[in-house]
């Protein structure tokens, strides 16, 4: 199955894409790890893509468009994928929409998360993450059995430098403006589900799976 997962940042994108990935059985593909990993290690994508990451701000659909061609092109992307963070401009639909004809499939479903702002920017506040495996926790409802400690890999948590305050806010109104044309743009062509965001990561992941997993 080929399936694109949209939403605001903090929705839960991350996690429900980890354990829809895991019960379809294909590669998850989250532009946003990838793109943070290439800063990590400052290769040629990381160096060009680091201040637009930390600002807040979409890296040009040109870069993404590359390493998207790139990830689809390997062979494990041929059992299917679930697509994290991507297409998030009108642009990048048309790229994929290229990308996917190239390798003669499409895409099955697009799902939109959606929350209240309010708990949106909750969950940002209170996320932390680690920079080596990505597991992703949550001070307050879903801290690490050791404070500041992941417990997949042992690493020392970090608070992603895109969720203070006001880059917040500024990746909100770029969601609005750049991404929610994205789902209009699916909508219309019969492949958009919505899947309310929030409660618990099992009740969100419930509502997936009916929708998605078991449809
Ligand atoms: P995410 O982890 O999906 O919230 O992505 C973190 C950041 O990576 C975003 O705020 C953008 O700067 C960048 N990014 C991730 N995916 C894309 C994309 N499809 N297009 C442009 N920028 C992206």
């Amino acid at each position: 199955m080929r399936v694109a997962l949209m939403g605001p940042p903090g929705v839960g994108k991350g996690t429900q894409a980890a354990r829809l990935t895991a019960a379809l059985g294909v590669p998850h593909v989250s532009t946003g790890d990838i793109l943070r990993e290439a800063i990590r290690t400052a290769t040629p994508l990381g160096r060009k893509a680091k201040g637009f990451v930390e600002g807040g701000k979409l890296v040009p659909d040109e870069l993404i468009g590359e390493l998207i061609a790139e990830r689809l092109g390997r062979p494990d992307a041929g059992r299917g994928f679930v697509l994290d963070g991507f297409p998030r401009t009108v642009e990048q639909v048309g790229i994929l929409d290229r990308v996917l004809g190239r390798l003669g499939v499409a895409l099955d479903r697009v799902i939109i998360l959606f929350a209240p702002e309010s708990e949106i920017v909750r969950r940002l506040g209170g996320r932390r993450v680690c920079p080596r495996c990505n597991e992703v926790f949550h001070i307050e409802s879903r801290p690490p059995k050791s404070a500041g400690v992941c417990d997949k890999c042992g690493s020392a948590l970090a608070q992603r430098p895109d969720d203070s305050e006001d880059v917040i806010r500024e990746r909100l109104a770029v969601y609005g403006e750049q991404t929610l044309p994205v789902a209009a743009a699916y909508r219309e062509r019969g492949l958009l589900v919505e899947i309310e965001g929030t409660g618990s990561p099992d009740e969100v992941f419930g509502r997936l799976e009916a929708e998605v997993v078991k449809a």
